[in-house]
């Protein structure tokens, strides 16, 4: 933590985004820091694009832990740090910033580990061989494929709505890959997308489909009961009733949420994150 500050002065960190006021990160990590008795407050700072370079600058004073960033800088933020994760460089996106002793600014993306604990540890599944479908191809879905793709995957299929972006993602994850995943960038109206979905194991959704009413990304017929679903969206969707109602497992987004908060939390203060604490703090 900062040596040079004044010790009266609560440390801050705070979310950097437009809009964030239904944002539940505040009660994540005040949860957090009341129950280590760190002296230190988390709060929203929205931020349009037209503020977002001296907010990032005003990240470099003593007093300051970090920040989380959401949309729509995640990508714009990149260019006004110092250092980037090589996670961050894969991925194209930063979630994450770490004020350092020296007043620099690192950027992080703590969504890819933990989107991958969140299948383990709650999915109880193993990516490695496995054949996966991602639905959608922005930050989020970015993170995913990366990380599936460090997790021995053996065939990832990214359908996006835009095909152009799943084809960019396809060419980083080659790019990036250390092992041979078989790899198809597809539209979700595509004649070959049900086929693959048959043979998945494993269905992401992580487009932001599904938030606001009762549309799902994809039909229902088109989900295998013998797979997993892992929706995205940290709340219950269409998605995930439609998955439970074919005998489907589900998973949604709430353990990557914690995760990924727990992560950063851990990065700014140096200290292990009490993750049950703040997944309970979701739900209260
Ligand atoms: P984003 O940058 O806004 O990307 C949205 C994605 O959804 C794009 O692939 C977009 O396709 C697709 N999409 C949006 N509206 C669509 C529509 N009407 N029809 C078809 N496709 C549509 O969002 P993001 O940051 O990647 O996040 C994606 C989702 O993951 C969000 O729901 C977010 O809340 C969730 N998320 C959850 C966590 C967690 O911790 N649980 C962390 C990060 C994100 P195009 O490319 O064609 O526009």
């Amino acid at each position: 933590m900062p040596a040079d500050r004044d010790p009266n002065q609560p440390l801050l960190a705070g979310l950097i985004g437009d809009p964030i006021t239904h944002s539940r990160s505040p009660m994540l990590h005040n949860t957090a820091f009341a129950k280590l008795g760190i002296h230190a407050r988390y709060e929203l700072w929205p931020t349009s694009a037209l503020e977002l370079v001296a907010r990032v600058d005003s990240l470099r004073a003593p007093h300051i832990l970090g920040a989380n960033v959401t949309l729509p800088h995640k990508i714009a933020v990149l260019q006004l740090l110092d250092r980037l994760d090589p996670a961050v460089e894969m991925i194209g996106a930063a979630n994450t910033i770490i004020r350092e002793a020296d007043g620099s600014l690192t950027g992080a993306n703590t969504d890819a580990p933990a989107f991958l604990a969140s299948l383990r540890e709650d999915g109880v599944y193993d990516p490695a061989g496995q054949t996966i479908v991602i639905l959608g191809a922005s930050g989020a879905a970015r993170a995913a494929a990366m990380a599936l793709s460090g997790a021995g995957v053996a065939r990832l299929v990214i359908a996006n709505r835009t095909i152009e972006r799943a084809e960019a993602l396809l060419g980083d994850l080659l790019a990036a890959a250390d092992s041979d995943p078989l790899l198809f960038a597809l539209p979700p109206d595509d004649a070959d997308l049900p086929e693959l979905l048959a043979e998945a194991t494993l269905i992401v959704n992580a487009t932001s489909i599904g938030w606001h009413d009762d549309q799902s990304p994809l039909p229902a017929g088109l989900i295998p009961p013998s797979a997993l679903v892992f929706d995205m969206i940290y709340r219950p969707t269409q998605l995930l009733r439609d998955a439970a109602a074919c005998g489907a497992r589900t998973l949604d987004g709430t353990g990557m949420l914690a995760r990924q908060a727990a992560l950063a939390f851990e990065r700014w203060t140096g200290q292990s994150a009490p993750l049950d604490l703040m997944r309970a703090a979701l739900h209260s």
